[in-house]
């Protein structure tokens, strides 16, 4: 959707060099040395391209999409020394058109496993592939007795280079969570009867487990966009985003009148209301009824009634009248108002904030340098 940044109810910055600075401080806490990005969902709705594309000039090679169609999109407009790696693998018969992409699939099945084998022998070629095991998260990856029969075939993995053993943590936003040792120690397991292959395990809540759970490469998502990677910690990332939504109108509601669907809130006293031109439809959540907060500068003003498809309701009697005009802009997310604030409030994870980031929004990235 073309929309020119007057017309738009409301703008979303990206903030490439806060991104940039991100991946290089978790790569820097890596004990290899080495980090890919997870840029999946369209990097957590930020933008796969220009956020793939500024991670590159920082130094990253590794990019880890779910789709093959994701990877489709995203591997031509990156330089061929980049590896983009498709983590859902590859639904059976597509494993032509992920060679000729230029993409690497990871293996999730012995049956996944057969099939580029099979198509690295009529190609007459050898083909990279990550091999994913399950270290019980249960989700994707070779079973251990996938592993077990495998390990017994000495033809298994003929014609295919394994390029990276990986596994994915269930528990790792927990550090005290006896799964994450379980899930190591079955990782290293697997890794004594795969083809010998740099490792990877950690997402960004993995690094911050310590250096056991490192490996060779990193797979951090969230914390590049700014989520913190230790619930309950200091985050030690930068901020990425900063939304701000344009008020269209304002008014004053007597004591006792309501406001918005359903009269969910009632006015105890008589309110200056702002309408903010951002909704559900914005993927402004609607679970943010009645809790979500705006801000101008450090004055934090309480969204009254409910989140409509494309407005919100807020109560700005805190502000002079001058000060919240039609076109004045409200952080909605923001420095001082986290992805992982927001997501509190909307009883969610800064996860599903980000990706659920709208279309309408006028986006603008700030460069990386
Ligand atoms: C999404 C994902 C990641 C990145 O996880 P974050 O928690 O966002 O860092 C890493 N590995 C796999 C397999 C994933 O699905």
């Amino acid at each position: 959707m073309s929309l020119n940044s007057l017309n738009a109810g409301a703008w979303l910055s990206i903030d490439l060099a806060a991104i940039c600075d991100n991946w290089r401080l978790l790569k820097s806490m890596v004990a290899s040395g080495n980090s890919a990005a997870v840029v999946k969902a369209n990097a957590y709705g930020l933008g796969a391209r220009p956020v793939a594309a500024a991670l590159y000039c920082a130094g990253c090679r590794h990019f880890f999409v779910a789709h093959l169609a994701e990877g489709m999109d995203l591997r031509p407009t990156l330089p061929a020394d980049a590896v983009v790696v498709v983590m859902h693998g590859l639904p059976p018969g597509a494993e032509p058109e992920c060679l000729a992409n230029g993409l690497v699939p990871v293996l999730n099945s012995s049956q996944q496993i057969a099939a580029w084998r099979q198509l690295a022998h009529s190609t007459g070629q050898t083909l990279a592939a990550v091999v994913q095991v399950d270290s019980g998260m249960a989700r994707l990856g070779l079973s251990a007795s996938e592993l077990a029969q495998l390990s017994q075939d000495a033809t298994a993995f003929q014609g295919i280079r394994v390029s990276h053993v990986m596994s994915h943590l269930a528990c790792a936003d927990e550090p005290q969570h006896p799964a994450n040792r379980q899930q190591l120690a079955r990782f290293e397991a697997a890794r004594r009867v795969l083809p010998a292959a740099p490792a990877t395990l950690a997402n960004s809540s993995g690094i911050f487990l310590g250096a056991d759970y490192h490996f060779d490469l990193a797979r951090p998502g969230a914390a590049l966009y700014g989520v913190a990677p230790v619930p309950g910690r200091p985050n030690p990332m930068k901020a990425v985003v900063r939304l701000q939504a344009k008020v269209i109108q304002t008014r004053t509601v007597r004591a006792g009148e309501g406001v918005g669907y359903s009269f969910s809130w009632v006015a105890p006293t008589d309110s200056r209301i702002a309408t903010v031109s951002v909704g559900y439809a914005d993927g402004y959540l609607r679970s943010l009824s009645g809790r979500g907060v705006a801000w101008l500068g450090e004055q934090a003003l309480p969204l009254v009634g409910r989140v409509s498809m494309d407005t919100i309701t807020v109560d700005v009697s805190a502000l002079p009248e001058y000060a919240i005009q039609p076109g004045t802009l409200l952080d909605l997310i923001a420095p001082q108002y986290t992805v992982d604030a927001v997501a509190e409030r909307a009883g969610t994870i800064g996860y599903e904030v980000l990706t659920s980031l709208g279309e309408r929004y006028h986006r603008t990235y700030l460069p990386a340098d």
